[in-house]
């Protein structure tokens, strides 16, 4: 009867959408913009960092051999030969019972093995008195610490955090090359659907899926471009997804994607000629989800209601959307959770449950909403993680144990 899969699970639905899928374009960004892009060609160190062996404190440079008979009642005195600001290069060679004034963020000077801080002392201007043995490497920073030349620093794919913003200026990487910025556009259809703008008049509600949607998007890096709203009519539905194709690189709908009479996407997609990849998805909600491509682009139609289209886009659409963007790693993270509250709600099909993390006893527990309702934009606020409660599960009482997606 349908010559593409109906009512298949979530993972099978997500696969068939990653597999029309390739990251985008690469280019070069400035690395103070690089922040949550994904790199597009691993990243190599062509030096150590840090750079030479230095001190993490201000006090003395010495060969830790000269405090080897060293005690509070013979104190090993050393020489001060020279002094070392940080940013200047030692010149002399640490000799036997000598000893350079370092100061934080120096050079060890060549000769010293250890370094001791000037609390730990006793000084003058022309000597330092050390009581205790220091072991050769004692306060040293070795070179290379943090990374060493040659290394792979980032393989491709890697999403540059505020830690690997700091790694890359400290290896010099003032520019990085990057997977472009997906642009993904938002169709959202229903004619009961006025903008955000709009007064309400009766019958009707405001657009607040695409807004819902796009806030996933933009937290995941992608531009998300909001096309507006289209009646339930297949043409109107057509034409813009046309028009949004040729300048996206996925396109979403929300709205009219089940079974009802007023639902138009599928046939929208159909006049295009799209190829339908699947229509409807084992889950709850987000049950009202299809796929198509057309031309390499994919088109994932979502249901127009805010919690269900938000589940289907993390679950379904997750996997193509990271791939999209260059993502070696998933949007999340499967981790077993504990249900913080009674959920007394049966689950014919399996269950998506948004919730908050709930820390208690070391443990992750998941805090879902205590109105679960399929129209309700609220149980998303605090949406951490997703719970996955399996197909033909009665009520659970609190603590039940249930798999989750960490949304990372
Ligand atoms: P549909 O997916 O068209 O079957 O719509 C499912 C439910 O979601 C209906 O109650 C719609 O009125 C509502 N809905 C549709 N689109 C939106 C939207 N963009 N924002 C908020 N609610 C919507
Ligand atoms: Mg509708």
């Amino acid at each position: 009867m349908f010559d593409y899969p109906v009512n298949v699970e979530i993972e099978e639905a997500a696969r068939l959408l990653k597999g029309c899928v390739r990251p985008t374009a690469a280019e070069t960004v400035p690395l103070s913009e690089a922040l949550g892009r994904i790199l597009a060609e691993p990243v190599r160190s062509g030096e150590n960092l840090p750079p030479f062996d230095r001190s993490p404190y201000d006090g003395y440079a010495f060969r830790a051999e000269d405090t080897a008979e060293a005690s509070q009642e013979r104190l090993a005195v050393l020489d001060i030969v020279e002094e070392v600001p940080a940013g200047q290069q030692p010149k002399c060679t640490v000799q036997k019972n000598q000893a350079v004034k370092i100061l934080t963020g120096s050079p060890i000077p060549a000769g010293a093995d250890a370094v001791i801080k000037f609390e730990d002392t006793l000084f003058n201007r022309a000597t330092v008195a050390i009581g205790r043995p220091c072991r050769p490497g004692s306060n040293l920073v070795k070179a290379g610490e943090d990374v060493r030349a040659g290394e792979e620093v980032y393989p491709a794919g890697h999403a540059v955090s505020p830690a690997s913003q700091g790694l890359l200026a400290g290896l010099g990487h003032s520019r990085v090359f990057v997977y472009r910025k997906p642009r993904v556009s938002i169709i959202s259809t229903g004619d009961e659907l006025l903008s955000a703008e709009q007064k309400l008049t009766p019958g009707k509600i405001r657009n607040s899926s695409a807004y819902l949607l796009a806030g996933f998007l933009a937290g995941w890096g992608i531009e998300a471009k909001q096309y507006g709203i289209v009646g339930d009519d297949e043409k109107a539905i057509a034409e813009a997804v046309e028009e949004c194709r040729r300048r996206s690189d996925l396109v979403i709908t929300t709205g009219g994607a089940s079974v009802g009479d007023y639902d138009r996407v599928l046939l929208g997609l159909e006049l295009i000629t799209a190829q339908i990849l699947f229509w409807k998805v084992k889950m709850k909600p987000g049950m009202a989800t299809l796929a198509a491509v057309k031309e390499g682009t994919p088109i994932l139609g979502l249901s127009g209601n805010p919690s269900a289209a938000a589940a289907a886009l993390l679950l379904v659409g997750g996997p193509a959307l990271a791939g999209l963007c260059g993502r070696k790693d998933d949007l999340f993270e499967k981790i077993t959770v504990r249900l913080a509250q009674d959920f007394p709600k049966g689950s014919p099909v399996r269950r998506i449950l948004p919730g908050a993390i709930e820390f208690s006893g070391g443990r992750v527990d998941l805090n879902p909403s205590p109105r679960q309702a399929n129209g309700r934009i609220r149980p998303w606020e605090d949406c951490r993680l997703l719970g996955l409660i399996p197909a033909g599960t009665g009520p659970l009482p609190a603590g039940s144990e249930i798999e989750a997606l960490f949304l990372k």
